[in-house]
């Protein structure tokens, strides 16, 4: 999440995914009545939270949940807590959720949540209480059948634990299955917390396959060292890739020869970012997009490769591990230049794949072992990359509109066969 999120400033989410729909949705022939019933959120709701601050004064911040569809199955997607938090934002992200449910086939729909909040300036005590509050705001319309939330960008499973309680208390028993993503005590998935990235990682292996690209000595970059970044990261190094160049919001790192990512892993976990690591050399994160490399993995926010800099960008392959990294702008650059761009709703899907696991283990009170949901992603994640691919390749579209054409036919499908109520 570095400085260079969102430079041109233009570039609205909700526009970038309403424009991705009807690209897919031209090219699938939709008549109007379907577009018009699959295209705009089913419902949004906004809500006031205030919260008692520990100086005790109440501050009130803004809250949104978003049910993009539901046809194919309840709304699922994450919360995300910051600062740039609207509501075109959750409305995009919700739209996402849909796409990517309905590409790696799990029987959700689409949906998303948020707080505009810093919670970098806020204590414990109080994301604690903002967050009750917030899920008592929007508990109306969540639940294991209707809409499961999930972690996102600056939320985590001790964030999901407290949702889970506050839904929990309303109801009177414990309700594991209202949200994924929870600590494993409390019934999260083992190896939930990884899915993201190691489905990134498994999406960049069949592309490489596809490329006949080696994985072995593959220079990667990744934009963004968090959660989906670092795992990929690790499970590339791992792969034998050489990892050249990562950033987080604070600065980047460089070495040539690839950066041991264990030690950075605990450097970052010591000081908090991944700046001033003995084994790279600091450069602006405005350098690490120009890098020369096989794989570039933008895993920070939005908007994060726009016009001004997707010229520079000299990756063979993108893999978006964040959502909505590339404005369009940057994607007509980037297909300009035949580079191979793994489209978020595919490659980040991971994460949700796993929350779905999450979510039927919780409903059917049983646990897997971690080899058997690493397996049983593994399957998901190459399985839906080649069946975007055949469509890529019978259209000659992009993988963006291939994996868009995908995921709609399936929600399209299910749209038409429940009928329309009443
Ligand atoms: N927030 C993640 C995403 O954007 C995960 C959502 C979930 O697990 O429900 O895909």
């Amino acid at each position: 999440m570095n400085s260079q999120n969102g430079q041109n400033g233009k570039s609205n989410p909700y526009a970038l995914a309403m424009q991705n729909f009807e690209a897919a949705a031209d090219l699938l022939e939709l008549n109007a009545d379907i577009r018009n019933m699959i295209r705009a959120p089913e419902r949004a709701l906004s809500v006031t939270v205030p919260v008692r601050m520990d100086d005790g004064h109440i501050q009130c911040f803004e809250g949104y949940r978003v049910q993009h569809n539901t046809a194919r199955g309840p709304a699922k997607g994450g919360i995300r807590f910051h600062p740039n938090v609207t509501l075109d934002e959750v409305k995009a992200l919700a739209t996402w959720m849909t796409w990517k449910c309905a590409v790696v086939d799990i029987p959700f729909g689409g949906g998303k949540g948020g707080v505009t909040c810093n919670p970098k300036f806020l204590s414990m005590a109080e994301i604690e209480r903002l967050t009750r509050r917030y899920t008592t705001a929007i508990l109306p319309i969540i639940g294991p059948g209707q809409d499961i939330p999930a972690p996102d960008v600056y939320t985590n499973p001790q964030i999901m634990a407290w949702i889970m309680d506050t839904y929990s208390m309303t109801r009177g028993y414990l309700i594991p299955g209202v949200v994924t993503g929870k600590p494993i005590t409390l019934g999260g998935s083992l190896g939930r917390n990884e899915a993201t990235g190691r489905g990134v990682f498994h999406a960049i292996e069949s592309a490489c396959q596809h490329l006949r690209l080696p994985v072995k000595g593959a220079r990667v970059v990744v934009d963004g060292f968090g959660n989906a970044g670092s795992v990929a990261a690790h499970l590339l190094d791992s792969a034998q890739a050489d990892v050249i160049a990562v950033s987080d919001s604070r600065g980047a790192v460089y070495n040539p020869e690839g950066l041991h990512i264990p030690k950075l892993m605990l450097h970052k976990e010591k000081t908090g970012t991944v700046c001033n690591f003995p084994g790279g050399e600091c450069i602006a994160p405005v350098e690490l997009l120009k890098l020369e490399c096989d794989i570039l993995i933008p895993a920070a926010l939005e908007n994060t490769v726009h016009g001004g800099n997707a010229p520079h960008v000299r990756a063979k392959v993108i893999a978006e591990a964040a959502n909505g990294p590339l404005t369009p702008e940057a994607d007509a650059v980037l297909r300009e230049k035949n580079t191979f761009i793994i489209p978020d709703i595919l490659c980040n899907a991971g994460g949700v794949t796993v929350s779905y696991f999450e979510w039927v283990q919780n409903e059917q009170h049983l646990r897997w072992d971690l080899n058997e949901v690493n397996t049983r992603l593994e399957d998901v994640m190459k399985r839906s990359f080649n069946e975007v691919l055949e469509i890529q390749l019978a259209f000659k579209s992009s993988m963006r509109t291939a994996a868009n054409v995908l995921a709609i036919r399936r929600v399209v499908e299910a749209t038409r066969l429940r009928g329309h109520y009443p």
